[in-house]
């Protein structure tokens, strides 16, 4: 099923006013075949991940039935409840449900830990009709009697998989059990391990299933590509790299927290403007990064996987893997970040000898080969975004240096072979 535009799915004027000033001109594929059965009242089953615009698929519809229901708003007892494994995807789920319910008479709140809860029981008491929640300090909230789920009627678990693998089930569960029978009930995964499935066949009742598959596999525009390159050189191809004015907001990934702050700080004492957003981060560190970042006025942002997930950041122009990652399946998360909705991008990873076990698996799990990078690289050659003139030879007259400290040999490029053309999957 595909649609040109909004008209045709059954939203209200209000709604369809918020998505012309989103610019938001034709729905995505889940959100064509999503929204009049959600409105409907329809269970469903998402097979989708962040970047397909599911958030909008489910926001929409959220707010279309609360706004034509017009139910009485009283404290603690929400009558939507949106589910999240993070904070930054509960935080941005609570945004979009703003930006797009910003011309009705509906209020939403955002809960999650970390932070005091002094703020969230002020909203929970003046009453809210839409809850976007991380199960952890939503069940103490509720052990605490400063919730209620009893007037619950539509339920959203997003990212059900993350959710599982952070630990969160047995909350969701308590969630879940304590919400009433008769409600509408979502559940979106990007994956269906048997868990999710389990819980899926339990919580939903005859529901629609839509599977979008991930940008990669769907088609969408991103060009991999990868250097081999010796761990210690990868500083120096980053700070290469990033001398294209083109790279103009990039999200570059390392395997773990600390590796995240050596990169982050390497690159602030090379003059570039970097944040490193992860879960060792104060929650309000968190969101200064992430805010400057979204803004502009940092560049780079050198995340995690797990920090990263949910970030919703439009029009990352490139994904960095700094490290590439040991699970396969986050690599297509990490380069689903750019590309989204849309939009072209660029992925670029570097893989040092020790990593070539990961890249093969990647390459198993996408059933593609990822392009080599161009092989000109190898051989001391130009270094992208650079003038030629200058990338020919340092200000000293040299060849530009190598990266990756041996001399005379090629340590990225594949050995002199020629490469392969980039490939845009
Ligand atoms: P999501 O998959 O919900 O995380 O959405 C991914 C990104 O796409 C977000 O930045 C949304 O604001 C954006 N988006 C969602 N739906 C549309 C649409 N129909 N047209 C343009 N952008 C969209």
């Amino acid at each position: 099923m595909t649609s040109d535009s909004f008209d045709g799915l059954g939203l209200s004027e209000p709604l369809r006013r918020a998505l012309r000033s989103e610019n938001y001109l034709k729905p995505t594929p889940i959100q064509v075949q999503a929204i009049p059965r959600l409105i409907e009242g329809s269970d469903l089953l998402g097979i989708a991940q962040t970047g397909t615009g599911k958030t909008a698929a489910f926001a929409l519809p959220i707010l279309q039935r609360l706004a034509t229901q017009r139910l009485q708003r009283s404290p603690r007892r929400p009558h939507a409840l949106i589910l999240a494994p993070t904070r930054e995807l509960a935080g941005q789920i609570g945004e979009r449900f703003r930006a797009y319910g910003r011309g009705l008479d509906l209020r939403s709140a955002v809960i999650f830990g970390g932070v005091g809860q002094g703020q969230q029981v002020r909203a929970l008491t003046q009453g809210v009709d839409i809850l976007i929640a991380t199960p952890g300090r939503l069940l103490d909230l509720y052990a605490q009697r400063h919730v209620s789920f009893d007037a619950v009627s539509i339920l959203v678990l997003d990212e059900a998989d993350r959710m599982l693998d952070m630990g969160f089930i047995r909350d969701v569960r308590k969630i879940v059990a304590a919400c009433r029978k008769e409600r509408q009930t979502l559940l979106f995964s990007a994956t269906m391990p048997p868990d999710i499935a389990k819980l899926a066949q339990e919580i939903l009742r005859n529901p629609v299933r839509i599977d979008v598959s991930p940008a990669i596999v769907s088609g969408e525009r991103i060009d991999q590509s990868v250097y081999f390159v010796q761990a210690q050189a990868k500083r120096d191809l980053l700070t290469a790299l990033l001398a294209d004015p083109g790279m103009d907001r990039v999200l570059v990934f390392t395997r773990t927290k600390h590796g995240a702050d050596r990169v982050c700080k390497f690159l602030r004492q090379a003059d570039l403007s970097a944040e490193a957003l992860h879960g060792n981060k104060a929650q309000n560190a968190r969101v200064r990064s992430l805010e400057a970042f979204r803004s502009g006025r940092a560049r780079i942002l050198v995340a995690t996987d797990i920090a990263a997930r949910g970030i919703d950041v439009p029009l990352i122009s490139h994904v960095i893997n700094y490290e590439l990652p040991n699970e396969p399946e986050s690599y297509v998360h990490r380069i689903g970040r750019t590309a989204r909705a849309g939009a072209g991008g660029s992925a670029i990873s570097f893989c040092d000898p020790s990593e070539r076990p990961f890249l093969l698996a990647i390459e198993g799990l996408t059933k593609r080969p990822v392009a080599v990078a161009d092989h000109r690289f190898a051989q001391g050659g130009p270094v992208p975004g650079r003038h030629p003139d200058r990338s020919a030879a340092t200000p000293s007259g040299k060849r530009p240096r190598r990266f990756g400290g041996r001399r005379n040999k090629p340590v990225f490029g594949s050995k002199g072979a020629p490469a392969r053309s980039r490939a845009a999957i």
